[in-house]
């Protein structure tokens, strides 16, 4: 007889989830759902889409050979109810079942659906992070600010990563000065392991192609792992060739390589098929054979156990509201070149090309290009969250609302950043080679050919002077707007007034 029902999502592909763990293979029932609820309530991109739902089959088969009874809904089934809560019912009903067993959901939206569903549903934390969430909320306790760099030193410290005895590897908790070198000449490594498609893939691309062909992105070719063996292939493939330059050349960006030095491994952790620790020990293993300084290594588990847990932990300590914070009023519509529609700025255009080819675009390029244009140019942060959410192979809102909300848009009002990420071409420039061959100008301030984001940036800071005047870390911006002349402040205003009412009424910028 059948006790209960055990839940597992698209993205706790692991057979460590907690839910999984406390159950039992004789009496419980796992219940899988491809459902047309999760694919479309954005966007989703296709590749992204196919990486879930290709996953699901094999994590399917491989807990049936481990012995298990599998209640596997497919997208197109009759039956299929086409929602979780809907699915769960339907075999409820099939089992004659009331007890599910679930491990919590990373997004307050499937919280509250299992929370609604008219069934006994118990949910299990996830245990698959390092910092559970009442460590999150011990560390959060009392401070005037939460700020990334002092969790993570609480993760080095639990976790014994890069540590020598209470000490830091290599004497400093942080190599990041050592990690911003621009674009280098030529790129050693050849991106990412790809797989081919194989039969469980294939039926999974002509089933998306059919029901969601018409979301932005392509389809094919797809590459992804969509099993365990094949991303630990991925990720020994970076460790191996990718990660000796991984922090020297973190923030470069270059119009025709995509990957540069980037792992590719946020889609596989964020579904569960690579685990965090192991990912970092991984890392830390070539550090200690030799094989890879240590500002790559401690750059890259930074960004693991530092920024992804920390982003975690704001997520469920901030609440259900926080993925539609807009704390700095903005309003004006995403235009349509986010969707792939035409723009002159080829930082811009490149950035999205790779994102509608890939469902990627690496941290850099989010948040510099993507996201800081959004935020200069006073884009509607539910928008530009919603784009984020839907194109990226990795987005699930746990980790994308704080990453655009918080981090990239400062919508939350600074709870992650202590400013906010803007910057005018320079920086674009300084970084990659996409101001070469632009229809802009980056070294052009005003008038014919004016780079917009130098016009923009301008026209961030004067909107909201009241607002980051006074932030110590701003106070130089802020000086040389003042220091020039009225009549020259004037003209960046109007221009950039002039660009932003051509954007926002259809024109081709
Ligand atoms: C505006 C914006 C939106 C983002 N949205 C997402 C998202 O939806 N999902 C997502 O996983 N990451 C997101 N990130 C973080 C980061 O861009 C991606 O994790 C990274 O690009 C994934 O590619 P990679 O595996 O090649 O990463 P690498 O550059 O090789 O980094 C290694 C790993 O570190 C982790 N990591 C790095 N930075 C972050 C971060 N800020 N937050 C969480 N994890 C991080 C990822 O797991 C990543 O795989 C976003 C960043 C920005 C600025
Ligand atoms: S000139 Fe300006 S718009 Fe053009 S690529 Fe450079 S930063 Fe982007």
């Amino acid at each position: 007889m059948v006790a209960r029902l055990i839940l597992i999502l698209g993205d706790q592909l692991s057979e460590n989830v907690a839910a999984l763990c406390a159950a039992d293979k004789d009496r419980h029932v796992v219940v899988m759902a491809e459902v047309g609820d999760e694919g479309s309530y954005v966007p989703h991109h296709p590749k992204k889409i196919a990486l879930v739902l290709a996953a699901m089959r094999k994590f399917a088969t491989q807990l049936r050979e481990d012995g298990w009874q599998v209640a596997y809904s497919e997208l197109d089934d009759t039956e299929n109810s086409q929602s979780i809560a809907g699915e769960l019912l339907r075999r409820a009903d099939q089992y004659g079942v009331s007890k599910v067993l679930v491990t919590r959901p990373g997004e307050y939206r499937l919280i509250e659906a299992l929370e609604d569903c008219p069934l006994d549903v118990e949910m299990l934390e996830d245990d698959r992070y390092i910092a559970s969430h009442a460590e999150f909320e011990a560390w959060a306790e009392g401070r005037k600010a939460l700020r990334m760099e002092y969790f993570y030193r609480d993760m080095r410290r639990k976790t014994g990563l890069l540590m020598d005895g209470d000490q830091p590897a290599g004497g400093k908790w942080n190599f990041d000065h050592d990690n911003r070198k621009p674009a280098p000449g030529e790129v050693t490594f050849s991106g990412p392991m790809q797989f081919e498609p194989d039969d469980v893939v294939t039926e999974v691309l002509d089933l998306v192609e059919a029901r969601f062909g018409n979301h932005f992105g392509d389809l094919r070719p797809f590459w992804f792992a969509t099993d365990q063996a094949q991303a630990r292939q991925a990720l020994a493939h970076f460790v191996r060739y990718g990660l000796a330059r991984f922090g020297d050349y973190q923030d470069a960006m270059l119009a025709d390589n995509q990957f540069l030095y980037h792992a590719l491994v946020s889609p596989y952790l964020n579904i569960g098929l690579l685990d965090p620790l192991e990912v970092c020990r991984a890392v830390e293993d070539a550090w200690k054979a030799g094989d890879v300084p240590i500002n790559a290594a401690e750059g890259f588990i930074r960004q693991v156990i530092g920024w992804r847990e920390y982003v975690r932990g704001i997520y469920f300590h901030e609440g259900p509201d926080y993925p539609h914070r807009n704390g700095l009023d903005h309003h004006r519509k995403l235009p349509a070149f986010y969707w792939g529609g035409e723009t002159r700025m080829r930082c811009v255009s490149k950035a999205v090309a790779q994102t509608e080819t890939e469902a990627y675009a690496h941290h850099i390029q989010r948040l510099m290009v993507t996201g800081n244009f959004a935020l200069l140019a006073g884009l509607n942060p539910a928008e530009v969250s919603e784009w984020y959410l839907a194109v990226y192979a990795d987005a699930f809102e746990w980790v994308e609302a704080p990453n655009v909300v918080g981090m990239s848009q400062f919508a939350d009002g600074g709870v992650i950043a202590s400013k906010p990420y803007v910057s005018s071409g320079v920086y674009i420039n300084r970084m990659s080679d996409y101001c070469k061959g632009c229809h802009y100008k980056v070294n052009v301030k005003t008038g014919e050919g004016a780079c917009p984001f130098n016009l923009l940036y301008w026209h961030f800071l004067d909107r909201h002077r009241d607002r980051f005047s006074n932030n110590a870390r701003m106070g130089n911006m802020y000086r040389t707007w003042d220091r020039m002349d009225e009549e020259r402040r004037a003209t960046v205003l109007r221009d950039a007034e002039a660009f932003l009412d051509k954007m926002s009424s259809g024109e081709t910028v």
